[in-house]
């Protein structure tokens, strides 16, 4: 059903929907912190990286002027010199010790004094760093030393790898952080390992020194971007949620709006999707058709031909009710308009509306334009009032019936048993036609009660020189009952049932 029966698919689809409209937001405001939580970090070492070299070339520098210091110095007898190599152990915060090269051996130390050990230039990177992990007095300790040659002098001063993996760890702190000289690498645990550098998997950072042979590299362990943004985006996230939920329930208000009876009736009525169907009104006597009831029809795209009585409570609750019957008399005046003349005899027309209509004078300019589709005197149009639902007499609708009168438009009073309609009612709305409620019809060749209903429906009629016409004619024993005891109109599926205009035109040819 197009209106009160939502399938579980739909209701399953509205779910997606508020969901999507949900979690997109969501998802696509996680992604930017997360990739706003990256740059951060990446930010972050770049930073460390730099400040890292900056801090090791303090250090070198101040080992290469010892160096430098102590250069011209190679050649001399040890005994000579050995004194101001102690002299820049003392004076120089980061060296550790001092040595003096003769044609590539170390000859002098400030630790030995007089010393014989080959220098391979080949073991320091271009020539001037060595990271070592330790010598013979401090086994497996880092230690880099700095070579300063000029021909056969050459001068080597050492820095305690003490004071590297301190910068590396003081730094760092959160952040992974190691120092590359050649093929070794130092960590902020003081251990120097081989090899190269192992990869840091976020944000990671090289920075090669532009003064000294040596490169580091910052950066953080697995799952730091999700650690970060956990403890540096709460709020961010709340507001995330927040925005989510209003997003989501956007989704769904919009859904149930669109999807809102009136909502899907307006778009109906613009696609003109409610269409006239026709049942046939025979003469009592004869069986000639005289006339037809306009039933209305939903042809919905995807729920087919839907019957009035499922949609038009809606209608009449929504006010969409007077467009609809307006769409309707105008579809209705388009299709019999064309044969009117071959009438014989004022053709009864039959348009169903509700005390909606008769709020305003809206319907009698409806009914102008409906009448003067067509030659004076071909048709009636007879407006069918249900019982069942009762008109109040108020200023505005005995003026309202007053100007459909003048027109020449008549009133039936339909489902009549039905309801609780006095003398007074009929007469003050000028009534023309009661029609007789299918269920009376129906009692016929039921008990001698219900019989005697329906006679005294009849009769009160006759009485009141009112025409009469019966619904629901399912038998013939039923229409001989009613054409034996004067009902003047019938109308049923024993003659035809409601169909659409095409098909009504041509069953009308042949009658
Ligand atoms: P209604 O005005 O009493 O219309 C007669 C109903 O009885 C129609 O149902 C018709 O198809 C059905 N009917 C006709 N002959 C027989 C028969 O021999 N046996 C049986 N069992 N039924 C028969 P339908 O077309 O489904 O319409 C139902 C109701 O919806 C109508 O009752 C009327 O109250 C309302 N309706 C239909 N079209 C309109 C409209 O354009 N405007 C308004 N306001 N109400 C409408
Ligand atoms: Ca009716
Ligand atoms: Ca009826």
């Amino acid at each position: 059903m197009p209106l009160n029966a939502r399938s579980r698919h739909k209701r399953t689809q509205r779910i997606a929907v508020t969901l999507l409209c949900g979690l997109v937001p969501l998802l696509l405001g996680a992604v930017i912190l997360y990739m706003q939580a990256e740059r951060t970090l990446k930010q972050s070492t770049k930073l460390t990286a730099e400040e890292a070299v900056h801090q090791f070339e303090l250090m070198l520098d101040n080992t290469a002027l010892a160096a430098r210091e102590l250069l011209p110095l190679a050649g001399q007898p040890c005994d000579d010199v050995k004194l101001a190599l102690r002299e820049q152990v003392t004076r120089r915060p980061f060296v550790r010790s001092t040595n003096l090269v003769w044609d590539n051996t170390l000859y002098c130390s400030s630790l030995f004094g007089d010393y014989q050990e080959k220098v391979n230039p080949g073991d320091y990177t271009k020539g001037q760093l060595w990271l070592m992990n330790g010598n013979p007095v401090t086994p497996n300790t880092a230690l880099l030393v700095y070579r300063l040659s000029e021909g056969e002098k050459g001068a080597l001063t050492t820095l305690d790898g003490y004071h590297l993996s301190n910068v590396l760890r003081l730094i760092g702190r959160k952040t992974l952080l190691l120092l590359q000289v050649g093929p070794n690498w130092l960590s902020a645990d003081g251990k120097v390992h081989e090899g190269a550098l192992p990869d840091l998997p976020v944000a990671e950072t090289r920075l090669a020194s532009t003064h000294h042979a040596f490169t580091v590299a910052a950066g953080f362990p697995k799952g730091e971007t999700w650690r970060y943004m956990s403890s540096e985006y709460p709020p961010l996230f709340s507001l995330l949620i927040f925005f989510a939920m209003v997003s989501g329930t956007i989704g769904h208000i919009l859904q149930k709006r669109s999807s809102s009876p009136s909502h899907e009736m307006q778009r109906a009525l613009e696609a003109r999707e409610f269409v006239p169907y026709f049942q046939p009104v025979v003469h009592g006597a004869n069986k000639k058709w005289s006339g037809a009831e306009v039933l209305m029809r939903w042809n919905h795209p995807k729920e087919g031909l839907v019957r009035p009585d499922l949609f038009i409570p809606f209608a009449e609750h929504s006010g969409l009710i007077v467009p609809m019957t307006r769409s309707l008399m105008q579809q209705t005046a388009q299709l019999l308009s064309p044969i009117a003349s071959s009438f014989d005899g004022p053709f009864h027309i039959g348009i169903n509306i509700t005390a909606r209509h008769c709020k305003d004078l809206e319907l009698v300019k409806d009914c102008r334009d409906f009448l003067e589709a067509f030659a004076p005197g071909a048709i009636n149009l007879v407006l069918e009032l249900t019982e069942r639902e009762l008109i109040e007499p108020t200023a505005i609708t005995l003026q309202l019936f007053e100007q459909l009168h003048a027109l020449g438009v008549m009133i039936a009073i339909d489902d009549f048993g039905t309801g609780h309609s006095s003398l007074g009612y009929l007469r003050q709305f000028n009534v023309d036609f009661l029609k007789i409620d299918q269920s009376f019809v129906a009692m016929i060749g039921g008990d001698a009660l219900s019989r005697h209903i329906l006679d005294t429906i009849i009769e009160l009629s006759a009485k009141l020189d009112l025409g009469i016409v019966a619904e629901g004619v399912e038998t013939e024993a039923q229409s001989d009952y009613l054409t034996a005891h004067g009902v003047n109109f019938l109308q049923g599926y024993l003659y035809g049932r409601p169909m659409p205009g095409a098909e009504f035109l041509n069953a009308l040819s042949h009658h």
